[in-house]
């Protein structure tokens, strides 16, 4: 009942339930939260309820709150569906005042020390977290105490000492929030309650929920929980630990343990912790209770799981348990643990993993054997390894990149005028922004490496300089950033390729004993998503050495093959003839030119993917694309009529460039209107395939190439080009080849039952359907305004990266139905980046789509998510 509960309060009482030593209490759920922040009032009935659980409470425990002579003390804990930092932390000992601390002291057989600790603990707590008196002036007072006592260990300090610290604290209180610390403990209670729904709304609460796109309006439930003392004496103490190693997924102890000490004492660094190993030797019956624990833990959550537990005079309290944190390659390690033990099936384990763990296996690393010391970390933004000289300004960045300079682009923050230096660099960092800043929005998009937030950097653009407590980098200076991890190195760290993709590769094995075993994880869950997935996962290549890399990587064909790099290089010539061309004659000679290499190029790819489909697209952009740029023109035109040399070609070329110039190329003379329009341009494509499949079945190979038209947004347009293509294919003596279109103007989308009876299939162009169902282009709108719309949860991620499946996603639906509606054996797949994208895999994968295709590097990505949707779906759901 997380949901409900928060992950605490439902795990403390799934705890309860298995009969777990857990202190009692009572949790508030997130619906009274709720409640609050919408009216700013405590919901009716709270009061009221909470009466009775604190009776309750109070009976289980014998004690009463407020009660002077023998007080039940309480901790009023946050606790919201996802962990959250930011969030108020724990009051703990709510319930001592002036009176009760001699109460409590009595009760603890005459511990005078223990109850003057457990006061000025609660002071300090609930005036941080309640009222947000500055805690620095309580840990100054605290050190000023142990000086006066000429010690750094607070055990050192006697009643007497912490009686007088109290006394401080009471002044800290009054001093900064101008009232005198509440006595009575209901009041306490009740406020530290407040304080912990309003946390919810705290600035750094909410700017983590937009970092990890946890939803803003879920709240907080609040535990009150029994006090139980680990700072009750030499036999008391409080702990934290895994139920396995978080690195490499083996069974053991894993954790640490300070004796005499509450709460966050142990993680806080206040004095030295143990290791939990060494609890066997202070108190055998504790830690082997610990232990029976941590194992039914195991067997009820089928996972690992961290603990926080407390022991008081010998006795064990659980306080927390919950799923822990691992990193990406812990993951799968341990998935794969836990298969091994019995524990889960494969099925479970495809879903304890996901894509963008794959993908941060993915990047190249770090190689951090000579144990770098960072310099400083901000928010791993966007991933990879990425080295170079630190470089303050975008012109300046983009000048080095074109003298061959690898630079890493370091701002306090970047705006849409740093476009160019991001995209020169090989990487960005900047001193403020978290996750969903400008910088890391951009080079999220563009694939680069980002960290951003780092700040400890003080950055100096004008004087091209940043510092980090003293150490000055200079432009020029190699620095390298992890955005993974967020960390920033000085000098060049060396990069290694990633283990997963060798294997990926074939370099290494996955299924022999003494395998990696993070490589032989990797092979054992990616066979069983394989397995699974109803999806095929085709990639994105251009060339035979492309083709081949994604073969490896498991594609199962290629889904979008773009032509425009086979008019490019050497052939730009043959290009300007044809553009230029004033005759039928002229153009032809220029086609005829052109069909032998474009032949050469699919006999390549289809080599490269024999047995496999190919989806070859006809030329997409518009032919000025191909033509060097204006002001290059106008210069050779004027310089070679200063020379007195023949201009002639040149100003031809120039006149083209400005008669074919477009307001709005993205939806101007391209796709398959180019085809339409030039007479014998689509045909030479369709004949170099047609020959290029005929050469390989002549060989002995299976070539199965697709023909796929672009930007179709009526059936007729494609009807015309059917017809032709079909005359030439049977020419060719080809045998047969599938003709489609890709679905990628709205139009189409709408009309797809139409155009479905000229297609045999359908590939969705997601980027440019997204670029035109919202009515923006990509390349003028990611860094000029995303990272507002961001900010301002307009999206919560860049519909470029997840597919928008509320718009562009029910264009997808209708296409997909209406398509199949008019034509049941209609293909239908997708080559837009979406592919690629795990959210958007799934979205494709519910709407049956036969095949997504992505960039090669994502292929395995892809491969993993079809798997996990199809868990996801399947009619016995295996997950949990
Ligand atoms: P966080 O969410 O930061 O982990 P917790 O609510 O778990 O905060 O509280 C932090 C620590 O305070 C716990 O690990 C535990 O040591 C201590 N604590 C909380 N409640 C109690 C309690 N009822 N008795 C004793 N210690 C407690
Ligand atoms: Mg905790
Ligand atoms: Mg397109």
């Amino acid at each position: 009942m997380a949901d409900l509960l928060g992950g605490k309060g439902a795990n403390l009482s799934e705890m309860t339930n298995l009969g777990l030593p857990v202190p009692p209490g009572f949790t508030i759920t997130t619906e009274a939260c709720r409640a609050y922040l919408a009216t700013g009032r405590e919901p009716d009935g709270l009061r009221e309820e909470v009466d009775a659980h604190l009776r309750a409470l109070e009976e289980a425990r014998g004690k009463r709150l407020g009660d002077a002579a023998d007080p039940l003390l309480v901790s009023v804990r946050s606790g919201a569906r996802f962990s959250m930092p930011g969030m108020m932390e724990t009051v703990l000992n709510v319930g001592l005042n002036d009176a009760s601390v001699a109460g409590l002291a009595a009760q603890a057989g005459g511990d005078e020390r223990f109850a003057w600790d457990s006061y000025r603990r609660l002071i300090q707590m609930f005036g941080k977290t309640v009222c947000d008196v500055p805690s620095e002036e309580f840990e100054h007072a605290l050190d000023d105490a142990k000086r006066a006592r000429n010690t750094t260990n607070d055990l050192d300090l006697d009643a007497a000492d912490l009686r007088a610290l109290v006394d401080t604290y009471k002044k800290l209180f009054a001093k900064h929030t101008g009232r005198e610390f509440p006595q009575d403990a209901r009041e306490q209670m009740d406020l530290a309650i407040l304080a912990v729904f309003q946390s919810w709304n705290a600035e750094r609460a909410i700017l983590y929920r937009r970092q990890e796109r946890i939803p803003a309006d879920l709240g907080t439930a609040v535990n009150v929980v029994a006090m139980v003392f680990g700072n009750l004496g030499p036999d008391s103490g409080t702990g934290v630990a895994f139920t396995r190693d978080p690195a490499s997924g083996h069974q053991g102890i894993y954790g640490d343990y300070l004796a005499n000490a509450q709460g966050e004492d142990v993680v806080a660094g206040i004095r030295n912790t143990i290791p939990l190993q060494e609890l066997e030797r202070l108190d055998k019956r504790s830690y082997d209770e610990l232990l029976g624990i941590m194992s039914k833990l195991e067997s009820h959550y089928l996972d690992l799981c961290d603990i926080e537990f407390t022991i008081e005079q010998g006795k064990l309290w659980m306080l927390q348990t919950r799923v822990g944190k691992r990193t990406a390659a812990a993951a799968f390690i341990i998935a794969g643990q836990l298969v091994d033990e019995g524990l889960i099936d494969l099925d479970e384990a495809v879903m304890r993993v996901n894509g963008e763990q794959l993908g941060q296996l993915m990047f190249p690393r770090f190689d951090l054997s000579g144990d770098p010391k960072p310099l400083a970390r901000g928010v791993g933004a966007s991933p990879g390894a990425a080295v170079g000289k630190a470089v303050f300004g975008a012109p300046r960045a983009a000048e080095l990149a074109r003298a061959g300079e690898q630079v890493i682009l370091v701002r306090r923050e970047t705006n849409p005028d740093d476009l160019a230096g991001m995209i020169a660099a090989q990487g960005i960092l900047t001193s403020r922004g978290g996750k969903t800043s400008h910088a890391a929005v951009v080079a999220r998009g563009m694939g680069k490496t980002c960290v951003s937030g780092a700040d400890a950097l003080e950055v100096d653009t004008r004087n091209g300089k940043f510092t980090v407590d003293g150490t000055v980098i200079r432009e020029g200076d190699v620095i390298s950033i992890d955005g993974t991890t967020g960390k920033v190195y000085v000098g060049a760290v060396p990069v290694q390729p990633s283990e997963v993709v060798r294997y990926f590769e074939g370099d290494v094995a996955g299924d022999q004993e003494g395998a990696d075993p993070l490589v032989s994880a990797v092979h054992r869950i990616m066979s069983h998503a394989d397995s699974l997935r109803q999806l095929r996962v085709r990639t994105n290549a251009d060339t035979g050495q492309d083709a081949a890399r994604a073969r490896r990587f498991g594609a199962e064909g290629i889904g979008l093959c773009r032509t425009e790099h086979m008019f490019l290089g050497d052939r730009r010539e043959l290009v300007e003839r044809l553009i230029l061309a004033r005759t039928d004659g002229e153009r032809q000679d220029a086609l005829d030119a052109l069909l032998p290499l474009q032949r050469a190029d699919f006999v390549e790819i289809f080599e490269a993917m024999d047995g496999l489909p190919v989806t070859v697209r006809l030329i997409d952009p518009p032919l000025h694309e191909f033509l060097p740029p204006l002001e290059e023109l106008a210069v050779s035109v004027a310089v070679a009529r200063e020379r007195g040399e023949d201009a002639a070609k040149a100003e031809a070329l120039l006149a083209a460039v400005r008669r074919m110039h477009e307001q709005n190329p993205m939806l101007g003379l391209r796709g398959v209107r180019l085809g339409l329009v030039i007479p014998g341009l689509f045909a030479m494509q369709v004949r170099a395939i047609a020959e290029a499949a005929a050469e390989c079945a002549g060989r002995g190979g299976n070539p199965l190439p697709e023909i796929m038209v672009p930007l179709v947004g009526a059936v007729q347009e494609l009807e015309t080009v059917r017809a032709e293509a079909e005359r030439i294919v049977a020419d060719a003596g080809a045998g047969a080849v599938s003709i489609g279109t890709m679905i990628e103007v709205p139009r189409a989308a709408l009309t797809s039952g139409q155009i479905a009876e000229a297609a045999e299939f359908f590939s969705f162009g997601t980027n440019d359907l997204t670029q035109m169902a919202w009515g923006f282009s990509r390349d003028d709108v990611e860094g000029a305004f995303f990272w507002r719309y961001i900010e301002l949860g307009i999206f919560g991620i860049s519909p470029f990266e997840s597919l928008d499946r509320d718009g562009v996603g029910r264009l997808v639906r209708i296409a997909a139905d209406e398509g199949r509606a008019a034509r049941p054996d209609l293909k239908l797949g997708v080559c837009g980046e979406h592919g690629g994208d795990p959210e958007s895999v799934h979205f494709f994968h519910e709407v049956g789509l036969d095949y997504v295709s992505c960039s090669p590097f994502r292929v395995p990505i892809a491969r993993l998510e079809a798997g996990r949707a199809a868990v996801e779906t399947a009619p016995s759901a295996a997950a949990g």
